[in-house]
């Protein structure tokens, strides 16, 4: 497939309402999106970073500036004919995950219309219906947070991950414990704790957890290995994870028992499912992250979640629950703790006309200019 055009977005979405996390407050989703187009066809994809560099050092704006200045420019006007084929064009470009993952989605996105295949099947995926859980940010009025819960539990939510940060872990994790006694439960650390929380972590143990997320530093290995020597309850590792190469060293030095795989954080598709593959072999169960993806990155997360080694629910709640509006006509939902997942992403419709008005920088890049 020749690419010949392509051009590149820095969108903002308002969100319901603001979502908190230990590192920061978001209320407007600000996210980048890479159109590619062959002589008959497009393809979307979405690369949902973040606003700020809190999460991992790249965030939104400098991502699409490396889609505009380095990843695009090798891509237009060559003849690509697989996933693989794209990834080495941007091989050699350290970090910027989630612009690699904004050109590889809208990648697959075209090579599936190519085939009329849809991306799951290509990817080797099991079902046709993914369970979703539900991530609860900081909520620090416990009434509110054990109402908001009651609320997911009613709805036939799976599991309920709760967010958590220094100086309100225990108490959130008590409380809904002690009205829930059988829910799955996970807690979200997002890297803010160290070492010396040992004995924290240790208190958790009693609370029967899933596991526990990211609990120490955003690019550690070694201290997490620690951590899991002293805890029952089982490591989950997010931030640490970039790569397959990142996840072979922390499963050889016991750093986790779980992974959360997401393809924006991974850099696509292609290295999300060669983790998986590597976590399958080595009997370590993963699941399906979210970055407040849109329905457009929802579609391509949902996509892979239906690999079989996806044995945990995904984060993956319908776009009204965190957006008051989104780019494409029919929006992602999800049902009673089950989402259907569609055969392409023309099923949701990109509208790009919302997109535009969304838009607070683009960027063209044609073959024959
Ligand atoms: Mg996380």
């Amino acid at each position: 497939m020749i690419i010949e055009s392509a051009e590149i977005f820095l969108f903002e979405l308002p969100l319901v309402k603001t979502y908190r996390t230990s590192f920061a407050e978001i209320s407007q989703k600000r996210s980048i999106l890479a159109k590619l187009s062959t002589s008959n066809l497009s393809g979307y994809g979405e690369g949902s970073t973040l606003p700020f560099p809190f999460y991992v050092p790249d965030y939104a704006d400098t991502s699409f500036l490396v889609l505009k200045d380095f990843i695009i420019p090798q891509i237009v006007g060559k003849d690509i004919n697989n996933p693989t084929q794209l990834c080495q064009t941007f091989e050699h470009i350290k970090g910027y995950s989630f612009a690699k993952t904004a050109v590889e989605t809208a990648f697959w996105d075209l090579y599936s219309q190519e085939l009329n295949t849809p991306i799951w099947q290509l990817l080797g995926g099991q079902k046709k219906q993914v369970e979703i859980g539900a991530a609860i940010g900081i909520i620090k009025d416990s009434n509110q947070l054990l109402e908001t819960v009651s609320l997911k539990v009613a709805k036939g939510c799976p599991r309920v991950k709760l967010k958590i940060e220094p100086g309100w872990d225990i108490e959130p994790i008590k409380k809904v414990r002690e009205k829930f006694p059988d829910l799955p439960l996970l807690a979200d650390a997002n890297s803010a704790y160290t070492l010396k929380d040992i004995d924290l972590f240790k208190t958790l143990d009693q609370f029967n957890l899933m596991m526990i997320e990211q609990p120490l530093a955003w690019d550690d290995i070694i201290d997490h290995a620690e951590l899991q020597q002293h805890i029952k309850t089982p490591i989950c590792l997010d931030e640490s994870i970039l790569s397959v190469e990142d996840a072979r060293k922390a499963i050889k030095i016991g750093a986790c028992q779980i992974i959360n795989i997401k393809p924006g954080r991974v850099g696509g598709l292609t290295e999300a499912k060669k983790i998986h593959d590597l976590c399958k072999s080595n009997n370590i169960g993963v699941w399906c992250g979210g970055m407040l993806e849109c329905s457009v990155g929802r579609f391509f997360n949902l996509s892979i979640a239906t690999l079989d080694g996806y044995i945990y629910p995904a984060d993956m709640s319908a776009s009204n629950d965190y957006f008051a509006d989104d780019i494409v006509s029919y929006k992602y939902n999800a049902q009673g703790g089950i989402a259907e997942v569609p055969d392409f992403l023309s099923d949701f419709e990109v509208d790009e006309d919302k997109l535009r008005h969304y838009t607070v920088a683009s960027h063209q890049f044609d073959s024959k200019s």
